[in-house]
C-alpha cells in the first residue's frame, strides 16, 4: 500500500522492469538497508520509523531502523550508522540529528560500498551522500511566510502594521535555515516597507533559534519576548518553525494574558490540526510522511537493480562541497478553511477535521 502512495507531481514508478542484466550493479534483494533517524522531537519521525520497517520488510529487504536516542543523540547516531556499515547494509537512510557531524561515518559507508541517502535533513560538508530526498524546506518557509501574511491582513484588515516575532529551529538542522530562508523571502520586504514590525528587533537567524527543536526552548524564549517588548503593544502575528514550537509559544502567550496571535506550524501533528479547527494555531504544512518513505523505498528498490534513482532537483542542495542531486515533494498549506480537503484520505487526520 505504501508503494502505491504518490503526492501530485510525483511520478508513478510501477513501471519500472525488473532487469535482470543490470543486476550485477546493484545487490541481493533480501539485503540489509539501515536507517538511522533522529530523536522524536515531530510526530513525523515517529512514523517514519515505523513506515520504513513495514515498508521495507514488505519489499523484501531486512531493515535496520535505529532512532539516536535524546540524550548523547549525534555520538549514538554516528555509531549506530557505523554499525549498519559494520553490518553490511547496502543503503544507508539518513535522518541527521547533526547534518555537519556525519562525514566520517558516511565516508566509511561509502567506502564500504554502500549508498547514503540523506533523509529530510541533508548531510553537509562531504561527497559520500549521494541523494537528498525531502520535501521542498524553501518552499515550506515561503508558504509559512506568505500564510502570516495572508492571515494578518484576514484578521485585522484595518491594521496598517503588524506586530510580529520570528522563530526558527534548530541551527544544527540544515532545514532549520533554508526554512527562515524562504520565509524571510516573503517576509523581509514587508519588514522594510514598514508592514511588519518585528518588535524585539531580533530578525537574525542565530537570534531567532530553537535549540533542538525543544518546545520548552520556544516557551522560555517567547515569556521573555512579551515580558520585554509586549508590555503595552499587541502581538499580532508570529513566524514559527513547526507545530510543535508553536503549540509552545501559544501557551506562552495564553499564560500572558495576551490574544493568540496569528502564528505559523508546520507536520500536520494531531494536537495542532485540533488547535487549527478550534481557531487557535492559524496554520501548518501537511508533508505527507508516507510519501516521503515511499519514495525513499523506491530508491532503495532502484539501487536494488542496479538503476540510478530518479531525481527532479540538481541544483538547490549544496553541502558545502557538492550539489546533492535531490528528490523533492511539495509541501502543502493547511488553513482551518483547506484541512479537510488537504487531509482528504489519509485516516490519521481527516477525523479531525469534521
Ligand atoms: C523537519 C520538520 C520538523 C523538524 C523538527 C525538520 O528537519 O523537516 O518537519 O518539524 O525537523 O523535528
Amino acid at each position: 500500500a505504501i508503494a502505491a502512495l504518490t503526492l501530485a507531481g510525483c511520478s508513478s514508478r510501477g513501471d519500472v522492469a525488473t532487469d535482470g542484466a543490470s543486476a550485477a550493479a546493484g545487490f541481493a534483494a533480501d539485503s540489509t538497508i539501515g536507517v538511522a533517524l533522529p530523536d522524536k522531537t515531530s510526530e513525523n519521525w515517529v512514523l517514519a520509523g515505523q513506515l520504513f520497517t513495514d515498508g521495507l520488510t514488505e519489499a523484501g529487504f531486512k531493515p535496520d531502523v535505529q532512532y539516536a536516542p535524546a540524550n548523547n543523540t549525534v555520538p549514538e547516531q554516528q555509531n549506530q550508522i557505523s554499525s549498519m556499515v559494520t553490518n553490511g547494509a547496502k543503503v544507508i537512510i539518513i535522518g541527521a540529528k547533526d547534518g555537519a557531524q556525519l562525514s566520517s561515518q558516511v565516508e566509511a559507508a561509502h567506502d564500504a560500498g554502500a549508498t547514503v541517502i540523506a533523509y529530510d535533513r541533508l548531510i553537509l560538508n562531504t561527497e559520500a551522500v549521494d541523494y537528498y530526498l525531502a520535501f521542498d524546506n524553501f518552499k515550506v518557509g515561503e508558504l509559512q511566510g506568505q500564510a502570516l501574511l495572508d492571515g494578518l491582513a484576514a484578521k485585522s484588515p484595518d491594521k496598517k502594521s503588524y506586530n510580529i516575532e520570528l522563530f526558527s529551529g534548530s541551527p544544527d538542522d540544515n532545514n532549520a535555515g533554508v526554512f527562515f530562508d524562504g520565509a524571510m523571502s516573503v517576509l523581509q520586504p514587508k519588514i522594510d516597507d514598514g508592514t511588519l514590525v518585528v518588535v524585539s528587533g531580533q530578525t537574525a537567524v542565530a537570534q531567532t533559534a530553537t535549540q533542538g527543536w525543544l518546545a520548552q526552548n520556544a516557551r522560555s524564549r517567547i515569556d521573555t519576548l512579551l515580558a520585554g517588548n509586549y508590555a503595552s503593544a499587541d502581538l499580532d502575528g508570529v513566524l514559527s518553525p513547526n507545530d510543535t514550537l508553536a503549540r509552545a509559544i501559544i501557551e506562552g502567550v495564553v499564560a500572558a494574558g495576551k490574544p493568540i496571535p496569528v502564528i505559523t506550524g508546520q507536520d500536520s501533528e494531531v494536537e495542532s490540526v485540533k488547535s487549527i479547527m478550534a481557531g487557535e494555531q492559524y496554520m501548518t504544512i501537511y508533508k505527507d510522511t508516507r510519501a516521503l518513505v515511499a519514495q525513499a523505498i523506491v530508491m532503495v528498490q532502484d539501487l536494488q537493480k542496479g538503476d540510478t534513482p530518479e531525481v527532479n532537483d540538481t541544483e538547490s542542495y549544496d553541502n558545502g562541497v557538492k550539489v546533492v542531486p535531490s528528490y523533492l515533494l511539495a509541501p502543502l498549506v493547511v488553513t482551518k478553511d483547506t484541512a479537510a480537503e488537504v487531509y482528504k484520505g489519509n485516516d490519521s487526520l481527516e477525523p479531525l477535521t469534521k
